[in-house]
């Protein structure tokens, strides 16, 4: 519609009839331990207490207080394609505990006056079974659905107050709040429903604590983690090398009362083998570069297994991952010895009938003897970096990886060569 076309003097003209303002109670939720803006971090079996002040400015007479501890997780898919189907937008209310006020000692609140109603929560080690009612690939994952998630939110979200903070994609979020409903007296019978005076919520932050269970133990994701590649000069196999890596201790993280959680460093130990087919040198080790890999994934319908990116290749639009990397520091491995050990080789062959994947190419005569070097790859995370412990719930995961390039030069290749390995660390929220 065109805005310059003038108004009808007779409808300008009309006074504004203001409808008459329905009086709202004003609610302030007071934290315990929470002043100045800071927000404190709750964690598993914390009590959460605070109260519920509530001032009018007209009598009111007050039927009903509700008092909840609320969590919910929210996603959208961001393929916005019209035409392709499936579910835009999906909500899951995880955990819901109610104070109980069973009786309240004043009905008729007057200006001047503040009513307060205390409130204490205990923060659950785990949400209810029938809350992941969806079918999963086994119980494992329905326990680790069961856990408790952490609050997750956007970098902008103000519970990061660092610009680099929180790292949840805007697309999903996992939102806990201290719900304080105010409802008006009934004033026919009980089985009226009661007309909501006020709805008032403040945001918390819970960090559950690590806890032992299986549950992020999937062998999938938490085997250790071998590759081998051939080494190959002008069209021969000199020979193969092999990198297991052993799995890296969790990164503890700790939160700060600015609300930046710091993570304790961990390191990768890296085991190299090389065994030769002809009576050639092991290669040059040179560099070693590692990367720190943070997957968000999040869908509009429930996971039924733990999320990878290998998955989502072939997926419908209701699933979505959110990867970044960052940069780790890199190791000069030119300086590490390999040591000759005997027999190795002829080992390996003995067990490669029943294991392909270990087979040895062999091209030559066994030497008989095979390299090996030890090489320990330090995580240590940048200060600004604000994780969140691992999870998976029904409808978002957060998982984290160090992705390894090594680079190598084969003696008498004319150029370098490189492998890579990604191995799954997990991080914990620990005090
Ligand atoms: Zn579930």
């Amino acid at each position: 519609m065109s805005s310059g076309l003038p108004m009808p003097c007779a409808i300008r003209n009309l006074p504004s009839y203001q409808l008459p303002a329905k009086h709202v109670p004003q609610v302030i939720i007071e934290i315990n331990g929470e002043k100045d803006g800071e927000k404190r971090t709750f964690s598993t079996l914390d009590l959460i207490e605070g109260t519920a002040i509530v001032t009018v400015t007209r009598e009111t007479d007050l039927g009903h207080v509700d008092i909840t501890l609320e969590g919910t997780s929210t996603t959208s898919a961001s393929r916005a394609v019209s035409f392709v189907p499936g579910r835009r937008k999906a909500s899951h209310k995880f955990l819901r505990l109610r104070q109980p006020i069973d009786h309240i000692q004043e009905t008729h609140l007057v200006p001047g006056q503040s009513y307060r109603f205390p409130f204490s929560f205990e923060v659950p080690e785990s949400i209810s079974s029938q809350q992941c009612d969806h079918s999963t690939k086994d119980a494992e994952v329905e326990q680790a659905h069961t856990q408790l998630p952490p609050t997750f939110e956007s970098r902008s979200s103000k519970f990061w107050q660092s610009t680099a903070g929180g790292w949840a994609p805007k697309a999903c979020r996992i939102s806990y709040k201290i719900r304080v409903v105010l409802s008006e007296k009934s004033q026919t019978t009980t089985s009226t429903p009661r007309s909501k005076l006020c709805d008032v919520s403040r945001s918390l932050r819970i960090m559950p604590a690590a806890k032992m269970t299986k549950a992020l133990d999937c062998p999938l994701h938490y085997l250790v983690h071998e590759k081998q590649s051939e080494c190959r000069s002008l069209g021969r196999n000199l020979g193969n090398l092999q990198v297991a890596a052993e799995e890296p201790r969790q990164i503890q993280i700790s939160s700060t009362s600015t609300g930046i959680n710091t993570g304790s460093t961990s390191a990768v130990q890296l085991h190299f083998t090389f065994d030769p087919t002809t009576n050639t040198l092991p290669p040059q080790l040179c560099k070693l570069r590692s990367k720190l890999e943070v997957a968000t994934y999040y869908g509009t319908s429930p996971w039924e297994d733990y999320p990878t990116t290998e998955e989502m290749e072939c997926t419908g639009t209701d699933r979505e991952a959110y990867v970044t990397t960052t940069p780790l520091q890199s190791l000069d491995l030119t300086s590490m010895q390999w040591e000759k050990l005997p027999s190795f080789y002829s080992a390996k062959v003995k067990s490669a009938d029943s294991a392909s994947e270990y087979s040895v190419s062999s091209s030559g005569t066994s030497p008989g003897h095979s390299y090996t070097v030890s090489v320990t790859v330090p995580i240590n995370l940048p200060d600004e970096h604000a994780l969140v412990p691992t999870f998976h719930s029904c409808l978002v995961s957060r998982t984290y990886a160090i992705d390894l390039a090594l680079s190598y030069q084969v003696p008498s290749a004319i150029c370098k060569s490189t492998m890579n390995l990604r191995i799954p660390i997990e991080v914990v929220y620990g005090r």
